[in-house]
């Protein structure tokens, strides 16, 4: 049977596959077709209130936080179970999210699910326990010890752009520290958590309470876990809006928190670049999912003498790049996620034109689609950097070009942001390239085209971003704490 066929519009509390106590239930809706997919358990404070006391008791109350063995060999068979049902899992993605399938195959489901590998992999070898050495401190001859020990409760809150790569993120990581976690899914996708709620629950070892799976129409269910004394460790993704909501609420009860927040990352084209190929990858990336990434670059600077050039390129290659039916292997721009996210971004269109901008192409809904939640990939040109659609995340298929006089100006442009999530870097000579990704005030640069994305590789951002890092090492120590312990030497 599927797992669609067992039920999706359940929660998982304390070890349980169960509807949420009231028996509400809300509907989550394909992006590409606009019909209902079928409902999904709508949890309230009460619900969230007991996976949170769920989770608490198995922090406190079981092996879990202490038996490293176990948790490796849980989070690889979860890992397992999650290739196991990998083709509904990538159909469901692709039907929920509007994802490409192309994507399913790489950061919407598969590179994630292999990514468990990874977390289980550091835990397995990680330093627990490291010799600081001996000291006489006032005198007293000490032998010192640094440990490092899970932090606690984990609520992961988290969006609906790439719902397995940032559950699994959280997940992975915070499990292998010897966490326990109570993910609050994103109301667009509610089924992604949930799936992965019912793979957890009748198909690993993973105790009752280590993992909570809380679906909900409710906004203030995230709100929740940031206040609620019993959780330790907010990780939350999402906007910096909400991110900054977040950070004050947990400001009561002082816990730490963790925050992968939005972007307006910078594709930079240096004067020696091949400019063809160099806006080529700008068209293609802020097509790619119709531009709902939080680290796709929005911003195009090209330099002066060479932007129509670039210019032309980007709308050679957007021709190619049309908002098209998700399940076909060849697209790269699906739907976006929702009516609401539609709105937003046509009004940053109408924004784009009140500034006095204008579109080198695209700027508004496919003709050749009247259902699903379209928008053409769209060039302004016409704006300076300091146009509100070149400051405001808008998360969809929309890339500003901008025109830069030379390196200095092209890294202060790219600098003059209040996000610094991630950027790219285009150059003939590499050391030029180099140069201007090392000032780039980002988590991560790409050079000439490099990918940085992976399970073992830290992801996040400067400046208004977010705080911390996910993924590698760095990543897995933000669900640790650390403990100094001293002995008579
Ligand atoms: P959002 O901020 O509206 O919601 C994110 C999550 O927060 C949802 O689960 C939502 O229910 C919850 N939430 C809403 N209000 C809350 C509150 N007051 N307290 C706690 N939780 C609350 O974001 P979204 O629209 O779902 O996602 C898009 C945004 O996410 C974009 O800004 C994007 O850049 C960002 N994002 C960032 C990253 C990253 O790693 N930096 C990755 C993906 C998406």
């Amino acid at each position: 049977m599927s797992l669609r066929d067992e039920g999706l519009d359940v929660l998982l509390v304390d070890g349980e596959l169960r509807p949420a106590a009231s028996g509400a239930t809300f509907a989550t809706v394909d992006p590409a077709t606009e019909e209902v997919l079928g409902s999904a358990a709508d949890a309230a404070g009460e619900d969230m209130d007991a996976a949170i006391a769920a989770a608490r008791r198995a922090f406190d109350g079981s092996s879990w936080s202490t038996d490293v063995d176990r948790r490796v060999r849980c989070l690889r068979q979860l890992r397992d179970a999650l290739q196991a049902h990998g083709e509904e899992m990538r159909g469901l993605t692709t039907s929920e999210v509007g994802a490409p399938t192309f994507l399913t195959h790489g950061p919407q489901y598969d590179l994630p699910v292999a990514d468990l590998g990874i977390a289980a992999d550091i835990a397995e070898s990680y330093e627990w326990r490291t010799d600081l050495g001996q000291a006489a401190p006032l005198g007293i001859a000490s032998r010192r010890w640094l440990l490092r020990e899970p932090a606690g409760v984990v609520g992961a809150v988290t969006p609906w752009n790439f719902p397995h790569q940032i559950n699994l993120a959280k997940l992975g990581p915070a499990l292998a520290a010897g966490c326990t976690v109570v993910l609050k899914a994103a109301p667009d996708t509610p089924w992604a958590a949930s799936a992965v709620g019912r793979i957890i629950a009748t198909e690993t070892d993973i105790p009752p309470g280590v993992v909570n799976v809380v679906t909900s129409s409710d906004h203030a269910l995230g709100a929740q876990l940031s206040t609620d004394p019993r959780v330790d460790v907010v990780s939350f993704t999402g906007s910096t809006a909400t991110g900054r909501k977040v950070m004050a609420a947990a400001s009561d009860s002082l816990k730490k928190v963790f925050l992968e927040l939005g972007g307006k990352s910078a594709f930079v084209v240096l004067d020696d670049a091949d400019v063809a190929a160099a806006c080529g990858m700008a068209a293609f990336t802020v097509c790619t999912h119709a531009g709902q990434g939080c680290a796709i670059t929005t911003r195009l600077l090209l330099p002066r003498a060479r932007f129509d050039e670039g210019v032309d390129a980007v709308v050679a290659a957007m021709a190619g790049l049309g908002a098209g039916d998700p399940w076909d292997p060849g697209t790269i721009c699906g739907p976006l996620i929702s009516a609401r996210q539609r709105d937003r971004v046509e009004g940053y269109l109408a924004l784009a034109r009140e500034e006095g901008g204008s579109f080198a192409c695209g700027g508004g809904r496919p003709p050749d689609r009247d259902t699903g939640f379209f928008v053409e990939p769209t060039l302004v040109v016409g704006l300076g950097n300091d146009a509100r659609v070149a400051r405001e995340e808008i998360f969809g298929p929309v890339l500003v070009a901008i025109p830069h006089d030379g390196d200095d100006d092209a890294v202060a442009l790219a600098n003059d942001s209040d996000y610094g999530l991630s950027g790219s870097v285009y150059a003939g000579d590499p050391d030029r390239a180099w140069a201007a990704a090392r000032r780039m005030r980002t988590g991560t640069v790409s050079v000439n085209g490099g990918l940085w994305y992976g399970g073992d590789v830290p992801f996040g951002g400067y400046k208004q971003s977010g705080v911390g890092r996910e993924m590698g090492v760095l990543g897995f120590e933000e669900y640790t704490e650390a403990k100094s312990v001293a002995e008579p030497a």
